[in-house]
């Protein structure tokens, strides 16, 4: 089974237009130390003002190259990171600045999916005990009513019930990735980040932990933000898109437009290297010159314009603002003023 086989989401489902995640100029800096007393001689700006937000029951996709900050905004969300600026208001309450007992709740709600299922599930526990750990955390069940509770989650990601009493190191990959996600699920959360979850993945077995992501998020009514590099897969997954460059949002739309209309150059560079099944049809690729710049020393004006095909004069001086230039198609390009 190849990525391919996974079915396209159906942009109908269980999506509102009520919004569930609203983000609003978020940075993430890290410090970057130095010399012999180890003082602050730079910043890292791994997310770099970036505003979006998801609706209740659809999936955002976020892509872009390694290290252009999706991972690190993904974190950042789910507050294991601390936001350096910005706010970010989850179901309508302001989760920037919380902490302790209240931080504690809110991760009731928001979960995560990590890209290495072996290394996030605790080797010296038996999967019935990784999976009921949040449920035993946050409520005062029996130990009858976690273990049919935890049977239960299994059955739902397809697990056979003898799993319950094995070890993480007795699956294979993608096994191991149907418990983390259990254990996901185990408190019922409204938003999953899921990053990177089947890029460890042998490709035989993506498009079935991706199918089953999205059985239950039909099943659950969830709402996923989903990180990834691979474009083929965020297609699939997607109800809309948001492209990462150098810790900046370029562009953001729905699946459609990113895949058949692209705007900014990054964008279509990216969707230009994605391989066309067709023979027959002709498709020229963009060659981006250069590396990656270093988010320590960004370039000054669009974060792209050393690499951009179309750069013009003003590029190199002038930030380009997140805009929409199409109706829900908002793009940060001087192309488009
Ligand atoms: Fe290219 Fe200029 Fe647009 Fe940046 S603002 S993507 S450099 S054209």
């Amino acid at each position: 089974m190849s990525v391919t086989e996974v079915k396209d989401k159906n942009s109908s489902g269980n999506k509102s237009s009520e919004k569930l995640l609203e983000v609003k100029n978020l940075k993430t800096y890290y410090p970057v130390k130095g010399g012999f007393l180890r003082k602050v001689i730079g910043m890292v700006k791994a997310v770099d003002d970036i505003s979006f937000e998801i609706n209740k029951g659809e999936t955002l996709g976020l892509v872009g190259e390694s290290g252009c900050g999706k991972s690190t905004a993904g974190r950042t969300l789910l507050r294991l990171l601390k936001p350096t600026d910005g706010t970010i208001l989850f179901d309508g309450k302001d989760i920037t600045k919380i902490g302790g007992s209240t931080l504690r709740n809110i991760r009731k709600d928001i979960q995560m999916v990590f890209q290495d299922p072996y290394a996030s599930l605790n080797p010296t526990q038996m999967v019935g005990d990784i999976v009921s750990e949040p449920i035993r955390n946050f409520t005062n069940k029996s130990k009858a009513e976690l273990k049919d509770e935890v049977m239960e989650l299994l059955g739902k990601v397809g697990l056979p019930e003898d799993a319950y009493y094995k070890y993480a190191h007795e699956f294979s990959g993608g096994q191991r990735q149907r418990i983390g996600i259990a254990r996901a699920l185990a408190l019922r959360p409204k938003l999953i980040i899921a990053d990177e979850p089947v890029s460890a993945l042998d490709v035989s077995v993506q498009s079935q932990v991706l199918n089953l992501l999205r059985e239950l998020q039909d099943e659950f009514g969830l709402t996923y933000l989903f990180i990834a590099h691979d474009l083929s897969v965020v297609k699939h997954m997607s109800d809309r898109i948001g492209v990462m460059y150098l810790g900046n949002l370029v562009e953001i739309a729905d699946k459609k437009s990113i895949y058949d209309d692209p705007l900014h150059p990054y964008t279509k560079a990216l969707i230009s290297a994605i391989p066309e099944p067709d023979p027959r049809k002709k498709k020229e690729r963009i060659v981006l010159e250069g590396d990656v710049p270093s988010p320590i020393n960004p370039p000054s004006g669009c974060p792209f314009h050393p690499r951009c095909p179309v750069a013009m004069p003003e590029c190199s001086q002038v930030k380009p603002a997140l805009r929409e230039v199409k109706p829900g198609q908002r793009v940060a390009c001087h192309l488009y003023n």
